[in-house]
């Protein structure tokens, strides 16, 4: 989509901090961290939410969900723990509307209900 940030930094029009790229999946850390270590991962193909992608590119998400394995893994990531999260609409509280994937570790998140 021409007018959607995250589009850009697939297509290279603007700069993002990439940590992770092929084919299908880009992953870009987030630039205003929620954890000490933040990334955001995306299917390179455009779909506005995770809702959407499963419709229409149920393959992205084993690609994303692949990225993220083999990305957390090369960083040590899985020895320590992270976080997986995606947000849909505005209780969700989703401010860009190109299906991402946060992960978020490096320290102790806090537990969800506890
Ligand atoms: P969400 O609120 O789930 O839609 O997440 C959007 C995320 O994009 C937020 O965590 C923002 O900090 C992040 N973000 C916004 N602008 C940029 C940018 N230019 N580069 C990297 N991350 C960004
Ligand atoms: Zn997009």
């Amino acid at each position: 989509m021409s007018d959607c940030l995250f589009c850009k930094f697939v297509s290279e029009e603007l700069e993002t901090e990439k940590v992770y790229e092929d084919e299908h999946v880009l992953g870009f850390k987030d630039i205003y961290p929620q954890a000490k270590e933040h990334y955001l991962f995306i299917a390179k193909e455009h779909t506005k939410n995770i809702n959407e992608l499963v419709t229409q590119n149920p393959e992205d998400i084993a690609r994303v969900y692949s990225a993220i394995s083999q990305f957390t893994r090369e960083k040590g990531l899985d020895q320590s723990g992270f976080r997986v999260v995606t947000n849909l609409g505005k209780y969700g509280g989703q401010t860009i509307f190109h299906t991402h994937f946060h992960v978020l570790g490096g320290e102790q998140l806090s537990s969800f209900g506890s």
